[in-house]
């Protein structure tokens, strides 16, 4: 569970004083187990940000974070270490993120090194179990990353993600870089994972073709804000806030079955993150945009059928205000 939770970079700690990036703003959200939430939005809008920050891969500069009920906001040292074995990553681009100088089985049994106490044949073990789980056969350990195709190192990746057997991973464009055919064999893989080990995925990408197909609940990000959020059904469905209907149009319909590579083409350019916009951040390319939008920030209010959105025009309900004042 993650509340309020903000994060900037730069400003007077450097020798040049640099400005001050508002990357994550007042960001809240729950991810259940065995889970998906996808985290989507054009590039630069945080969504990376928040999903490192929420897991404590790296530093906030406000808000809180529970685990299992317990605030880690603040955990350093070796229960930091011992907390970031629930959490393991898969990048965008298979090709730089795994070490070419190092083969499948030394890729693989290297969270193993760090978080646990196997020893070698321990180790060995676990890494061919995970491998098969990601759909590679024992045959592959000693080879090199450079010896396969895109796919095959993202079943690498995945497999390296799972040695641990984590709560969550997160899974940052871990499809972005695929043709069409491998990204629903992985989109697949993923999901299969999910359902034998309960994994719960904090899905980041652009490409809302891809978060249909797997994830349960969006989170729809704009310049470090949520500002919409709900079941996948919901959000795809009845979007409430202009910012997510105009990124549902600028997807292709053919999404999945292109090689979808392009990002969102919407009018305008996203606000400046280290001169962030009075109001709305929106309010600049909001075609829907009215007064107060310039002036006041919405805040997030429920919306028809689940979920919320911040906009001026989703009407403040009773059910928005807080059941008891002071929270
Ligand atoms: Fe558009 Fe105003 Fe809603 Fe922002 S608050 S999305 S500017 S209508
Ligand atoms: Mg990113």
């Amino acid at each position: 569970e993650v509340e309020q939770l903000s994060v900037r970079f730069g400003g007077s700690r450097l020798r040049r004083r640099k400005p001050i990036i508002h990357a994550v703003n007042g960001v809240s959200f729950q991810l259940d187990r065995g889970e998906t939430l996808a985290l989507v939005g054009e590039s630069g809008s945080g969504k990376s940000t928040t999903a490192r920050a929420a897991l404590r891969l790296l530093r906030a500069t406000s808000g809180t974070i529970r685990w299992l009920g317990r605030d880690v906001t603040t955990l350093t040292g070796s229960q930091l270490r011992e907390h970031r074995r629930h959490v393991q990553m898969v990048f965008q681009d298979p090709y730089s993120s795994l070490d070419p100088s190092m083969t499948i089985d030394e890729i693989v049994a290297e969270p193993l090194y760090v978080h646990t106490k196997l020893d070698r044949a321990g180790r060995r073990d676990r890494v061919v179990q995970v491998l098969e789980m990601a759909g590679l056969s024992a045959q592959y350990l000693g080879r090199y990353p450079q010896e396969f195709s895109g796919g095959q190192r993202q079943r690498v990746a995945i497999a390296r993600a799972l040695a641990t057997d984590p709560e969550v991973i997160i899974a940052d464009e871990a499809v972005s870089a695929l043709d069409v055919s491998t990204r629903n064999q992985i989109l697949n893989l993923m999901k299969d994972l999910q359902a034998e080990s309960g994994v719960s995925y904090l899905f980041i990408s652009h490409d809302l073709g891809v978060v249909g197909h797997l994830a349960h609940r969006v989170a729809v990000m704009y310049l470090g804000s949520i500002v919409e959020e709900g079941s996948t059904a919901r959000v795809f469905g009845a979007p409430a806030h202009p910012y997510t209907e105009a990124l549902l149009k600028s997807v292709p319909s053919t999404s999945l079955t292109q090689q979808g590579t392009g990002r969102f083409r919407l009018a305008g350019e996203p606000p400046d993150p280290s001169r962030p916009p009075t109001g709305c951040p929106f309010h600049g390319r909001c075609a829907k945009a009215i007064d107060i939008c310039s002036v006041e920030m919405p805040s997030p209010r429920p919306v028809p059928g689940g979920g919320t959105a911040a906009c001026h025009l989703v009407p403040v309900t009773a059910a928005a205000q807080p059941a008891t004042a002071g929270g």
